[in-house]
């Protein structure tokens, strides 16, 4: 099923998520639901709260459906490594038609559970670095607006308003 994205300014996505208590039925169901609804928007990442579920959870897959390697499905997941810097243009499925450049760690490591409630630990750098940072800031309830300063971020902000004021948003 194709999940509802939310935008900047749901309650849901300024908010941290509580952990995932356990892996059952209709997390697996939330978790197929999620990687059709990235699939289709399309995009790299989606995390739950995008989709109003405050949970630790996030699918993330850097080919957008290329390479069936590439899928991944973190739950509750940590940061273990983080170094490095990079400096690249990001957008938001929550933010559509803005993008700004976000400064991020190089390379990281996420450690946390698969689909199956197993324990995985995955090395990433660049885009996919990129990705998963911008996945768990979405878990901790931060969007890349929120990494912006100054005039940027007035600008993008004062756009979002007028959207939403005329319903389009
Ligand atoms: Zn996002």
């Amino acid at each position: 099923m194709i999940l509802p994205i939310l935008r900047h300014g749901a309650d849901v996505l300024h908010t941290p998520a509580a952990p995932v208590p356990a892996v059952t039925p209709e997390i697996e169901q939330l978790i197929d639901d999620m990687i059709q609804t990235m699939y289709t928007a399309p995009g790299i990442g989606l995390a739950a709260p995008q989709v109003g579920v405050g949970l630790r959870l996030f699918v993330a897959d850097i080919s957008v459906g290329r390479n069936p390697a590439d899928l991944l499905v973190f739950v509750n997941p940590e940061f273990v490594e983080r170094e490095g810097m990079q400096l690249e243009d990001e957008g938001c499925l929550s933010v559509p038609g803005f993008n700004a450049t976000v400064a991020r760690p190089a390379r990281i490591v996420l450690r946390g559970l698969d689909r199956e409630g197993r324990e995985q630990r995955v090395e990433a750098r660049e885009l996919l670095a990129r990705c998963f940072q911008h996945e768990m800031d979405h878990l901790d309830g931060r969007l890349f607006v929120d990494h912006l300063r100054g005039l940027q971020k007035d600008l993008i902000l004062r756009k979002i308003r007028k959207l939403s004021k005329t319903g389009r948003w």
